[in-house]
């Protein structure tokens, strides 16, 4: 197997002069499809490589094991120039990209994607995990039990949905049978969420869970030694924009005794968002 050198790659996604200019790219609508089709191709084709490194006989076993760390860079690559091309589109192009993003394996049971909804200028974000199945059937983000109960969070503290409030997903498509997100769906997802959080500008972000909170900590936080109930009460960081984690609203369905403490982490975040 031949070793592709990271220029080789870039030139290959023709990404390479975002490397030499540093000239941001303007996105048009209707480059955003294929380009990330090109990227996740890539992602895919570097897959297909690893799998035939895997085949390889035994007396290539000892190359295709160093292949498997130049293949582990080779995706690292692709996902941070996915990532920057992400971070450079405005908000109509990301949408366009969610749309059409076929980068993990959920675009292959999605009935649809679920971009996000409210007030694209929002200072409050509140960040769950995933759609479900009612929001997948719908293409709004909290709109079955969980999200009635989201609302009546929100009306607790004078908030409605669309006012002054934005609401997101940390992935963009629906689990199957909601099973938890994997590591390789929300690596690809997250820089959707980045850019919706830059192109936002809120001025709190209240992260709804565990998975969301992973997400939006993890730079901060190595979150696997961390509980949801250690990170409540105290006000984190997602690239300069606060964050005040509290439980999800499907976790307190299922654990009433939870929601006097959500309520207690409403209250904060109320009262950080007044002292902004
Ligand atoms: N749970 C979530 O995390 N997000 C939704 O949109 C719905 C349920």
């Amino acid at each position: 197997m031949s070793l592709m050198t990271r220029e080789d790659m870039l030139r290959e996604l023709e990404l390479l002069p975002i490397w030499q200019s540093r000239e941001p790219i303007k996105m048009v609508a209707s480059e955003v499809g294929t380009t990330e089709k090109v990227v996740a191709a890539h992602v895919d084709s570097a897959n297909i490589d690893k799998v035939g490194a895997n085949k390889a006989d035994a007396s290539e076993a000892d190359a295709s094991e160093a292949d498997a760390g130049n293949f582990d860079d080779s995706k690292t690559d692709a996902l941070s120039a996915r990532s920057e091309l992400i971070q450079q589109m405005d908000w109509q192009s990301l949408q366009q990209s969610v749309q059409s993003c076929q980068a993990c394996v959920l675009a292959k049971t999605r009935t649809q994607t679920v971009f996000g909804a409210g007030d694209a200028h929002a200072d409050w974000l509140f960040v769950g995990e995933a759609p479900g199945a009612e929001e997948d059937l719908q293409g709004e983000p909290f709109v079955g039990q969980a999200g009635k109960l989201l609302d009546n969070m929100l009306a607790a503290i004078q908030l409605r949905r669309g006012q002054n409030v934005y609401i997101a997903n940390v992935l963009k498509c629906r689990p199957p049978e909601n099973r938890d997100p994997h590591d390789e769906e929300i690596s690809q997802c997250q820089p959707y969420l980045k850019r919706q959080v830059a192109l936002i500008q809120p001025k709190l972000i209240v992260a709804l869970g565990k998975f969301a909170a992973q997400t939006l900590l993890q730079s901060e936080n190595a979150l696997a030694e961390n509980t949801l109930a250690s990170l409540r009460g105290q006000l984190h960081d997602y690239h300069g924009v606060p964050v005040i984690v509290t439980y999800h609203p499907a976790y307190l369905l299922r654990s009433l005794a939870d929601k006097a403490k959500a309520w207690e982490d409403l209250c904060f975040a109320k009262k950080t968002m007044q002292g902004l």
